[in-house]
């Protein structure tokens, strides 16, 4: 029995270099992983160290990745983890919540595929800075009218003159927003400079009711709500494409707007940001070179979400 192989599919939740990791056991047995790489354990036998392969990878042989329970310790303040090594060399996921539930080591997943008469999955944007997502989203139903549409989103922000009542988002004041959110109207909700945003049950519904897959962006926060078997969200990353040429003139059209160092220095942090926080969520990220090209390469993803099985949690399938 303790030969028998295990087929548990993982996703990486950190990052992990074994040369860098003084406790494993021979540093060349290592399996190095990056976060979102999916990983196929082929043995839990061992409590300390598991074999696995990385999903695409077919040439390489098993290797040893941590197990989660001693990944879990290591990250741990008290207890020592069971082996002759300092524990203090360990790595440690991050984890800026410093939130004790959320660390962040595996994921189990497993590969999903929705079915004729399956709700399409939720595909769900956010954006660094630069990245104009709204626009993003609004050329590609602008496209696919039939195929795509918006959970219109709540929002207590001014409407701006190009924006209409219930097609950008519906405008309503903080009074009747707080009334929703008391009366649970909303899946998910968010402040942004000093505005409310969210998005109803009923917004979605209305959709999908169109059969159609139903598009929202938001701020990233909210991911985790939103990642559940109902759902079952496909997110994207959209980050603005930030080149060392952009930098030294200073200015680029490539993006549809001009820039300066200091935007550009603050697309790449917050693009930096996003990633190190909400990263390990992301199921595809898109590098926007200019608004056309990211609509082509935004269709494309979309048609594999429902062409080709993804990798999903195992839970949203249980
Ligand atoms: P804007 O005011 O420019 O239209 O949107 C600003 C930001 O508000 C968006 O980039 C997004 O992060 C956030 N936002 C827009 N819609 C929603 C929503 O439905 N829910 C949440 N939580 N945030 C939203």
């Amino acid at each position: 029995d303790r030969m028998k192989e295990s087929r548990v599919y993982l996703r990486a939740l950190f990052d992990y270099t074994p040369y860098e990791d003084k406790a494993t056991p021979c540093q060349e047995a290592g399996l190095p992983f990056k976060r979102r790489d999916i990983l196929q354990v082929v043995s839990q036998d061992d409590a300390t160290w598991w074999q696995a392969k990385r999903v695409g990878d077919c040439s390489l042989r098993a290797a040893l990745i941590p197990s989660t329970q001693f990944q879990e310790r290591s990250a741990d303040t008290g207890e020592e983890a069971p082996s002759p090594t300092t524990r203090k060399d360990r790595q440690e996921p991050k984890t800026p919540d410093a939130n004790q539930a959320d660390f962040r080591i595996y994921e189990e997943v497993t590969q999903y595929l929705p079915r004729p008469g399956d709700r399409p999955r939720l595909i769900v944007l956010i954006g660094s800075v630069g990245a104009r997502i709204s626009e993003l989203k609004q050329q590609l139903i602008a496209e696919n009218p039939r195929r795509y549409g918006l959970a219109v989103p709540h929002t207590t922000r001014a409407r701006k003159c190009h924006e209409r009542e219930g097609i950008e988002y519906h405008f309503i004041t903080r009074a009747a927003f707080e009334s929703d959110i008391h009366n649970g109207k909303f899946i998910e909700y968010g402040e942004y400079k000093d505005n409310l945003y969210g998005t109803s049950l009923e917004s979605i519904h209305k959709v999908l009711s169109q059969n159609k897959v139903c598009l929202m962006d938001v701020q990233p926060e909210v991911l985790k709500t939103l990642r559940t078997a109902e759902f079952k969200p496909f997110i994207i990353f959209v980050k603005p494409h930030v080149t060392e040429s952009q930098k030294k003139h200073g200015s680029s059209s490539s993006l549809g707007f001009m820039i300066t160092e200091e935007d550009l220095q603050e697309m790449k942090s917050s693009a930096e940001r996003m990633d190190e926080c909400y990263g390990h969520w992301v199921d595809y990220i898109l590098v926007k070179e200019d608004p056309a090209s990211a609509l082509a390469e935004l269709q494309l993803v979309l048609d594999r979400v429902q062409l080709e099985p993804q990798w999903v949690p195992a839970s949203w399938l249980r």
